[in-house]
């Protein structure tokens, strides 16, 4: 019998409320939440709240429970989902995918972990040994990634700092065979952070990031651009090498043990816990030998991240007209780790070459401020290529090998998306555009997928149907990406234009191009309007609110030069790791003159990708949600909530789905799975149609009202009244 849950815990599924309002569906939530029932339904889609506790549903007896049941036969879980995506996958042959989304902390990561565990869990019972490598190394790997990928932030400990897309390949019997992890845009300005402490603002770093819709008037005189907030920390490889690594390990790297010794890992080092980090370090290195990357590969990312800490303590004083580095120690250390020669990596630090007429080179000199840039340029971009070495040297380990489809079958995939969350902060850059960005898009798809193909099935079917109202982002998308007039297409001309193009500028252009559009608000053209600063902010209007960014930096960013001589220096290096890192290298700086393609485009080029791989498989669904800001595992905020569930849409997708129909299926498909239920099907059925005697054996067993009668197919509006057929079924 079906282990369902009694009323005392609320509405499994939104969608037996008994009114679509976002009163009855906060209470339902907030009901659930304060007695540890985290997920609820909305039909096919799994709500989460962060239970910011741990909760004892995981464990073996929950994998148990869930293996191979219906989604209506146990309380919510994701587990339920990730069997329905497996069974999808098995049974059907189909690409599915699981796709996670909420604000950060919401438990998108987490989430996305249990859902891996629970298919490693109920794959591969007969323990094939390439199967469990495989299983091992998925699961290992998100313990790497996070040490490079994730941050403390002030919204999140463990914060991801890239979008992580996992792909697991699984052969014709099911059991996992390979996989492929893409990640996005890591968030590479966290190396090098410039905070910026606010004056007259004392405690203002106690408000969490995120909170507010529009920005609040006293951070509005900040015209500074804060890449990191007070108490946030760099990525979590610095600390767990400097507080784990072994001392004679760290001797050897020259470093010592603090963190605040470190330019790029001093800030939010106090109250930061060292313990994690410690172990952190051990659990990281058994991952990696766990994965199989040898010793001299481990041996190269420590000295790697151990270079990046020196470079950001080279200093550099003027000499002249030029820069020259301050203190020679940190230089000679630096050239040891990373393998290069001591004069050419002073050189790429202070000059630069660049092409002459005629193809002549000539080598030009920074200023200290130049050189500065540079630098921290170039420790932005070793890190960035050191986790997608990572990301492909693990790859590399997982990719399905000697799979052949004449022999074994299709190989069917189940894609898992954790990506960022929409972002609002008190002051947002060219990094929050791109993450909202793609939260626009994501959107867009839940909306195509979930909303209107729903819609279409039912005037297709001529079913009678009320139209749902639903807001289409579509516009917004447009603003963004559309070529030749979106804000990026803007942005892209701006970097291109020759003489100095200013931030200001682009922003001058954007105004009197995108003036009129309806997402987009410009202070120029909106004088009376004060929460934003002239020359500077620009606002859109996203599905999920307004948000001010501020247009200090984005061209730069976009731009994301490096010189070439830092790549040809590090392509030059005797380490195999990091000269692997650098193939761009090679080019000299003649065969340089074309342009490569800007951070804001490739961004794009990603996610317009990523969608279109989505789009072509099931999908599936959890929506986090984040219940407060102070990580309380009793404390249920209703705004905050409110907020979310409202830009989410999961109100109307709660209509959609009341007004639909949970299940669908052709008549002669139902009837071959059910006509043994009633005598007037059974065997064979002498009526007109296959639709009138799905009709007749559906009315014998009382079902009239619950369903309808499409073109082709029928329609059944709840879960259980299949459930009992099903039960009927297996009681012959
Ligand atoms: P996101 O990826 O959405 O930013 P995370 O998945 O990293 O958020 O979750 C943030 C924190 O919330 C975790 O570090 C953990 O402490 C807590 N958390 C999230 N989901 C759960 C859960 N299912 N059970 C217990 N704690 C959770
Ligand atoms: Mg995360």
């Amino acid at each position: 019998m079906a282990e369902l849950e009694g009323p005392e815990f609320g509405k499994a599924d939104f969608v037996l409320l008994d009114e679509v309002t976002m009163e009855q569906f906060l209470e339902n939530l907030r009901l659930r939440f304060s007695q540890g029932r985290i997920y609820t339904y909305i039909g096919e889609v799994v709500v989460a709240v962060n239970p910011y506790q741990a909760l004892a549903l995981y464990g073996p007896s929950a994998v148990e429970r869930y293996r191979g049941r219906e989604l209506y036969e146990r309380p919510p879980h994701l587990f339920a989902l990730a069997d329905a995506a497996y069974k999808a996958m098995k049974r059907r042959a189909k690409d599915t995918c699981i796709v996670i989304s909420g604000e950060s902390g919401a438990g998108k990561t987490e989430a996305s972990k249990y859902i891996m565990q629970y298919i490693a869990a109920i794959t591969n019972p007969t323990q094939r040994a390439e199967v469990e490598r495989v299983k091992n190394v998925l699961l290992k790997s998100n313990c790497v990634l996070e040490a490079f990928g994730n941050a403390k932030t002030n919204r999140n400990d463990n914060s991801s700092r890239f979008g992580k897309y996992m792909d697991i390949n699984f052969d014709f019997k099911g059991d996992p065979t390979g996989g492929h992890i893409h990640n996005y845009l890591l968030e590479k300005v966290r190396v090098v952070p410039r905070v910026v402490p606010r004056v007259g603002a004392a405690g203002w770093a106690l408000v969490p990031r995120g909170h507010r819709l529009a920005p609040s008037p006293c951070s509005l005189s900040q015209s500074r651009v804060l890449q990191q907030q007070p108490g946030e920390r760099n990525f979590h490889a610095f600390y767990q090498l400097l507080l784990g690594a072994p001392a004679a390990l760290l001797a050897s790297l020259r470093l010592c043990r603090d963190p605040g010794a470190y330019r790029y890992t001093r800030e939010g080092t106090q109250g930061s816990a060292c313990g994690d980090d410690a172990a952190g370090y051990r659990a990281v290195e058994e991952a990696m030998a766990v994965i199989g990357f040898s010793p001299g590969e481990t041996g190269s990312v420590r000295r790697i991240l151990a270079a990046i800490l020196h470079l950001g303590n080279v200093r550099f004083v003027a000499e002249g007209e030029t820069a020259a580095v301050e203190d020679a120690a940190q230089l000679a250390a630096l050239a040891e780790l990373t393998a290069t020669a001591p004069d050419s990596l002073r050189r790429a630090l202070l000059t630069r070459t660049v092409a002459a007429g005629g193809g002549e080179l000539i080598e030009k000199g920074h200023s200290p401020k130049e050189a500065a840039y540079a630098r921290d340029a170039c420790a932005k971009a070793i890190y960035e290529r050191l986790f997608c070495w990572i990301v492909g040297r693990i790859n590399t380990v997982i990719t399905a090998r000697g799979y052949d489809a004449r022999l074994h079958g299709k190989s069917t995939v189940i894609g898992v998306l954790d990506i960022y969350g929409f972002e609002i902060f008190d002051t947002n850059s060219f990094e929050q555009f791109c993450i909202n960005y793609c939260n626009e898009k994501l959107q867009q798809l839940f909306i195509e997928l979930i909303l209107r193909q729903e819609q279409a099935e039912y005037q297709r079917e001529g079913i009678t149907w009320q139209s749902i109202e639903y807001f289409s982002n579509e516009p917004i998308v447009e603003l963004v990406e559309q070529p030749h007039r979106g804000i990026l297409a803007l942005l892209d001309e701006a970097c291109l234009a020759v003489g100095t193009v200013t931030d200001s500028l682009f922003l001058a252009s954007m105004d009197a191009r995108l003036g009129r559009h309806p997402h987009y608000t410009s202070r120029k053209l909106c004088p009376t309007d004060k929460t934003m600063e002239f020359n500077r902010d620009f606002r859109i209007k996203h599905y999920a609110g307004d948000v001010t960014y501020s247009v200090e930096g984005f061209l730069d960013k976009n731009k994301d030069t490096l010189f070439q001589d830092f790549k040809r220096l590090l392509y030059n290096s005797t380490d195999p790791v990091l000269r692997a890192m650098w193939p761009d290298g090679e080019q000299s700086i003649t065969e340089v003159t074309k342009r490569p393609l800007t951070a804001g485009t490739l961004f794009k080029n990603s996610i317009v990708a990523l969608v279109e791989n989505l789009a072509s498989k099931e999908p599936y669904y959890v929506r986090c949600i984040k219940p407060n800001d102070q990580k309380s595992p009793t404390l249920f905020d209703e705004e905050r909530c409110r907020h979310q569930v409202s830009y989410l849409g999961l109100l109307e997708n709660v209509r959609v789905r009341r007004a639909g129909f949970a299940y669908r299926q052709p008549y002669h498909r139902f009837l071959l799975r059910y006509k043994m239920t009633c005598e007037y099907t059974w065997p064979n059925h002498l009526m007109a149609s296959d639709r009138e005697a799905t009709q007749a054996l559906l009315e014998q067993h009382g079902f009239q009202d619950d369903v309808a009668y499409g073109h082709t197919k029928v329609f059944i509006r709840t879960p259980r009244t299949l459930f009992c057929l099903e039960q009927e079924r297996a009681q012959l």
